[in-house]
């Protein structure tokens, strides 16, 4: 196809407003997808996407569509919508020309949308906005066509207006995306380059890469090399995806499609790369790859410390469709052997750990989880700490913790109590903004560790639901940060070892103190229970020991119930475990470990 007649574009909304249902309904009104053959969220192909209605992976589709009797290509590519993932929407975005900016018309804009709106910005992409789901009783087009309207500079009456559900305004939609998009420009002549914006393993085809040809052209046979690593593979098939797989007789510029070189690694295909050819290479490549980077840590065991080795070959399995996913072996005293799991955030990790119970059958205690620290010595080396038990006891200089720039949207009346909250999570007001008299954007540095976990519930029901949130990582910062143990019977137990900022080390010793006081049997000695920082004791409870043996109450009684009672004891101590002399049943560990 010559690159006149291609549109590259993607769409990007705030979750929930509606981008996978309007995909769905281009795919049908271009009429690649047969009615009889939709599905609802066609594109979002994992389980765990369907189930929790959100997009992790992205796809490309190429949709055609005719306007003045010409037949144009569009290559749809649908992004993930989540801050996890920030990263592989920002290479999305840099595959397309333009965006659809997708705005439900009940709700207006959004964090994600402001979020999103900025990274197409800073791609120099051309921007449609659209508002959808105009067919709702609630829907208030006129008012968010303002605000829209406002934000990207220009008239409320260019604001499209759509249903993802009915259809409306969505043919009106495609035409304008072929008559206000730039087309594709590129060099047909120079050595091929092209972006790898998505890259998934397939059981039966191996690594699938999908790509965007910017420069040269790519043919089936060809030898063809990662520009960041050198690697070169033979190009089994190129083709497209109409949305299944088509092969094709080769890619050229502005063209998007897939490769398969029989690869079993998204590691060695990775997205942000580029992709040249091997016997006539590019010099210079497409810019903005970056190596993922794994955000928060979290020690994954097995509940059954036989599983460990299918744990193992889970982790190594998910790790070809995953290239953010890194993890080594890690042995804990209270929870034996297991793995230590870097995650891009707490979805990230949630994901992970679903599709390693629900494909593997696993059972899996996850420790808290914890950000990457660096400390440096007062001897000048410098160390990385990713689990609170690599942390230092020496002389200790500098720590500093990762920080975020993080933007809340929200009703103005909620001004005061957003304020309450960032204050006491550490954060930095950096700039306010009204979108109109009633809503407000708010920028704030915060630590991380302080949002990463639980800020965005606390955030919903301060505002009793009405704000949004979207952060991206913004460097570093100096904290006075302490680790604090747990020690029972004088002994640490590693898996409850936690760093906190100094401030909130009392409060973590005191409930873990207290949770454990809850959950631990008495046992024939006092047990006591201690939080510490170094040798300083913070909090302390006490187990009280068992007065009387418990055959004693049935003393005199009938032998059988005796017999059971003791069997019963048995059963119980084999799923105890040890720390130093204490029998603490595995249910206690995650009973603690468990965030409610
Ligand atoms: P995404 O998170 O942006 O991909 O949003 P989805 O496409 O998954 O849609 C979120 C919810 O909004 C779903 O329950 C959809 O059925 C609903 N929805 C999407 N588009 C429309 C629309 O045009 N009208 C109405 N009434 N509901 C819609
Ligand atoms: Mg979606």
């Amino acid at each position: 196809t010559p690159p006149e007649l291609i549109r590259n574009f993607c769409i990007i909304a705030h979750i929930d407003h509606g981008k996978s249902t309007l995909a769905d309904r281009m795919l049908q009104e271009t009429g690649v997808v047969e009615q009889r053959q939709m599905r609802a969220q066609y594109l979002d192909r994992m389980d765990i996407e369907r189930e929790r209605g959100i997009t992790i992976k992205s796809q490309a589709v190429r949709l055609p569509w005719a306007v003045d009797h010409k037949t144009h290509i569009l290559n749809m590519i649908d992004t993930p919508g989540h801050v996890d993932f920030t990263y592989e929407v920002s290479r999305s975005l840099a595959a397309c020309e333009g965006a659809v900016l997708l705005v439900d018309a009940a709700q207006g804009i959004e964090a994600q949308t402001l979020a999103n709106l900025y990274l197409a910005m800073e791609n120099d992409l051309t921007i449609i906005p659209v508002l959808n789901k105009i067919d709702l009783p609630a829907a208030q087009p006129e008012k968010y066509a303002e605000e829209l309207a406002g934000l990207i500079g220009c008239e409320p009456e260019d604001v499209m207006r759509v249903s993802g559900k009915t259809g409306v305004g969505v043919t009106d939609l495609l035409d304008t995306i072929v008559r206000e998009l730039p087309a594709p420009v590129g060099n047909a002549d120079a050595p091929a380059r092209a972006m790898i914006f998505d890259s998934v393993y397939d059981t039966y085809r191996g690594v699938v890469t999908y790509v965007r040809v910017v420069d040269g052209n790519l043919s089936p046979r060809e030898k063809i090399a990662m520009m960041s690593t050198r690697a070169a593979h033979e190009l089994l098939e190129i083709g497209v995806s109409s949305p299944e797989p088509v092969p094709s007789k080769g890619l050229g510029v502005g063209e998007v499609g897939y490769l398969i070189t029989g690869v079993k690694d998204v590691r060695q295909s990775r997205v942000g790369d580029t992709v040249t050819t091997a016997l006539k290479p590019a010099t210079a490549a497409l810019g903005g790859y970056k190596d993922p980077k794994p955000m928060v840590f979290s020690g994954l065991y097995p509940i059954d410390g036989s599983d460990y080795p299918v744990l193992r070959d889970a982790l190594d399995k998910l790790k070809l469709n995953d290239a953010a996913l890194v993890y080594e072996p890690e042995t804990s005293a209270a929870l034996g052997f297991g793995f230590r799991v870097g995650f891009l955030g707490m979805l990230h990790l949630e994901i992970v750990r679903e599709r390693l119970e629900r494909e593997h059958d696993l059972d899996l205690i996850s420790t808290l989880p914890n950000v990457v620290y660096q400390v440096g010595m007062d001897d000048g080396t410098e160390i990385e700490v990713t689990n609170p038990s690599e942390f230092p006891g020496g002389k200790v200089a500098t720590i500093t913790e990762p920080v975020v720039r993080a933007t809340i949207l929200a009703p103005s009346e909620f001004i005061g109590s957003i304020m309450e909250l960032c204050q006491s999570r550490r954060g930095t007001l950096r700039g306010m903004d009204y979108l109109s008299p009633e809503r407000v954007e708010m920028r704030y540095t915060l630590p991380l560790a302080e949002i990463v976990f639980d800020f965005f519930d606390a955030l919903k029901s301060r505002t009793k639901g009405y704000a949004s949130l979207d952060y991206e990582p913004d460097g570093e910062q100096e904290a006075d940060l302490v680790k604090v143990d747990i020690l029972l019977q004088g002994d640490a137990v590693d898996a409850f070892s936690s760093i906190v900022h100094r401030d909130k080390s009392y409060a973590y010793g005191v409930m873990m103190a207290g949770k454990l006081k809850e959950l631990i049997p008495r046992q024939q000695f006092e047990v006591p229970i201690q939080a510490a920082i170094g040798a300083r004791i913070i909090a302390r409870e006490n187990i009280r020991a068992i007065r009387k043996d418990v055959l004693a109450k049935c003393y005199g009684g009938d032998i059988s119930r005796k017999r059971k009672l003791l069997e019963k004891q048995k059963e119980g101590k084999k799923r105890m475990k040890m720390v130093g002399s204490v029998e603490v049943p595995q249910e206690a560990f995650i009973a603690a470990l468990s965030q409610d």
